[in-house]
This record gives C-alpha cells, sequence and structure tokens, in this order.
C-alpha cells in the first residue's frame, strides 16, 4: 500500500488528511467539533462517515458490508451443512419386517432417539452368542420399559428379534 493510499480526507473538513489507521479518533474528535455537519453514518464500518446525499450510495458500494455479506453468506452455509449432518437416515441393518409399521407417531426429536437406540442395541449384540442375545434382549426391554413406560417399548423390542 502506497503512502497516499494511508491518508484519507475527513468527511468533516475535506482540509483534514488522516492517517487511515488514527481515523476513527480523528473521526470521532472531529464529528464532536462538527455536531451540526449533515452527514451519513454506515452502519457497517463506524469509520464511514460522508455526506448524507451520498448515503444510498455508500451503503450500496460499501466495502465492509460486502465482507459483512460474505460472511451471513458463510455462516447459512455452514448452517445448512450442520442440519444435513442431523439427517434422519440413521443407517439401519435390512430387515424384512416392516419397521415403519411400528413405528411411534411422536415428535421427530423422538423419532431420531429411538433410531439411535435401535442402531445402539444392534451394534451391541453383534456377534453374541444366543443366551447372550437372550439376556441382553431382557436387559434392553427393562430399559425401554424405564425409559418409554412400557407398552411401546415392548412393540419395538418383538420386532427386533
Ligand atoms: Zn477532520
Ligand atoms: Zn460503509
Amino acid at each position: 500500500m502506497s503512502e497516499a493510499e494511508k491518508i484519507i480526507s475527513c468527511p468533516f473538513n475535506r482540509a483534514h488528511s488522516v492517517l487511515k489507521g488514527r481515523n476513527q479518533f480523528h473521526l470521532t474528535r472531529c464529528r464532536k467539533q462538527h455536531p451540526c455537519a449533515d452527514m451519513g453514518y454506515c452502519p457497517y464500518n463506524s469509520t464511514h462517515i460522508f455526506p448524507k446525499s451520498e448515503t444510498e450510495y455508500h451503503l450500496e458500494h460499501c466495502e465492509s458490508r460486502i465482507v459483512m455479506d460474505t460472511f451471513f453468506y458463510q455462516m447459512g452455509d455452514s448452517e445448512c451443512s450442520a442440519k444435513g449432518a442431523c439427517s434422519l437416515n440413521v443407517d439401519l441393518p435390512p430387515c424384512e419386517e416392516n419397521w415403519d409399521d411400528d413405528m411411534i407417531e411422536g415428535s421427530v426429536l423422538d423419532v431420531v432417539k429411538e433410531n439411535a437406540k435401535k442402531k445402539n442395541v444392534l451394534i451391541g449384540i453383534a456377534g453374541a452368542s444366543k443366551a447372550e442375545r437372550k439376556a441382553h434382549r431382557l436387559q434392553e426391554r427393562l430399559r425401554f420399559q424405564r425409559l418409554n413406560g412400557g407398552d411401546i417399548a415392548q412393540v419395538i423390542i418383538y420386532s427386533w428379534f
């Protein structure tokens, strides 16, 4: 950046040349000295001060606004991918029964919770013997009864095995 680019002229008094790094300080002081100046202030950058008539033009072309827009665009984007990561498509092993019939009606969150539980249980019993599976099934049934208060949990448990 050349020396000339580092110097900006004060919007309150064009005779004031201000170093870019110092302009915030200068503008605050000059603003107090020119309380009647009919100036427009940029909502994106406190050092952007301009004749009120130029407000519209400035807001259209303000470099800080463009930076901010880009920032919000990126925020929006990452929010989207975060939502995608929370999709309801939990990987379940193939099953001949139609589990949808046993699905509980409820909030989306409940469905996600149920899917997560199923997933954990099925991973948990992989490679277990018949007896172990039986014990596990009983354990899970008790756990589900505690969690859900009975009926619904049993429907899900019986549809698994
Ligand atoms: Zn000034
Ligand atoms: Zn601006």
